[in-house]
């Protein structure tokens, strides 16, 4: 099979490269595919999200580009749904539903904008208890499926995006991985894929992709699925840390990743 990223953003929302160089660049490195899953537009102030003005031409762009490369790329048309998205009216290929954002007493806080933000949050809302933002974080997660509608859990585990080196909080705490266990085993009950996500590793934030090896060998031994995902913000980051991705499912037992294919996720054998 070859490589396909369903999580792409363009200067619809946060990327730095447009649909087309997307597309392009996807051609170039060899991908059968690429899926485009812009932010969806939220109720509240920020700068990574589309606006709501930007989804019509956001779908046109794609649209026209699944048409210049009919019979030489297939190009889906998805949307990355934040749990406090609104519920969007159009039909997209596919959706993935994540958690980025928590609403707390103090107003709504950013979990992967920045360290900074991140420690800021967790002083004013959570009295210095980064576990406590965790807790919170990984409630919501647990009903990110019911709430989006999604086939795909986005980055299940994105609340450790600056945390390498347990720096806010230690990832073999009790609470952290009771948490963290609780949320994936209600996703679990679910029929959705997991991603395999190198988007931070990318941006340099992580040294490796999401989620943690003890939640996919959770994942692989509760029989979940996997899909391999760049996360990618720029053409040139659009195959990043696949191999690192390939290697990561294959040590967690995983012998095959999926793919979208038409309006089905098939399984394929991991390119080892
Ligand atoms: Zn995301
Ligand atoms: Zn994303």
């Amino acid at each position: 099979m070859k490589p396909q990223n369903l999580h792409t953003h363009t200067t619809f929302c946060d990327g730095k490269s447009t649909p087309a160089e997307m597309a392009a660049a996807a051609l170039a490195a060899g991908c059968g595919s690429i899926g485009f899953s812009g932010h969806a537009p939220l109720p509240f102030p920020n700068v990574w999200s589309m606006k709501e003005e930007s989804v019509a031409p956001y779908r046109a762009a794609v649209l026209a580009l699944r048409e210049e490369y009919a019979g030489r790329l297939e190009v889906y048309l998805g949307l990355e749904q934040d749990i406090l998205s609104p519920a969007l009216a159009e039909t997209y290929d596919y959706r993935i539903g994540s958690v980025h954002c928590l609403r707390t007493a103090e107003g709504v806080i950013s979990v992967d904008a920045s360290r900074e933000e991140f420690a800021d949050a967790v002083r004013r809302c959570y009295g210095g208890d980064a576990l406590a933002l965790a807790e919170d974080y990984y409630r919501q997660e647990a009903q990110v499926v019911e709430k989006t509608g999604c086939q795909i859990v986005g980055h299940f585990d994105l609340v450790t995006k600056f945390n390498e080196g347990d720096r806010f909080f230690d990832e073999g705490d009790r609470r952290y991985r009771a948490a963290a266990l609780d949320a994936l085993d209600a996703l679990l009950e679910r029929d959705v894929l997991f991603e395999i996500n190198t988007g931070a590793m990318a941006r340099g934030c992580r040294s490796v992709p999401y989620p943690a090896p003890f939640l996919l060998r959770h994942i692989h031994e509760r029989r979940g699925r996997v899909l391999i995902t760049g996360d990618s913000h720029s053409a040139a980051a659009l195959l990043y840390g696949y191999p690192q991705a390939f290697a990561l499912a294959a040590a967690c037992g995983f012998t095959e990743s999926y793919y979208l294919v038409g309006r089905a996720f098939v399984p394929a054998p991991l390119p080892l």
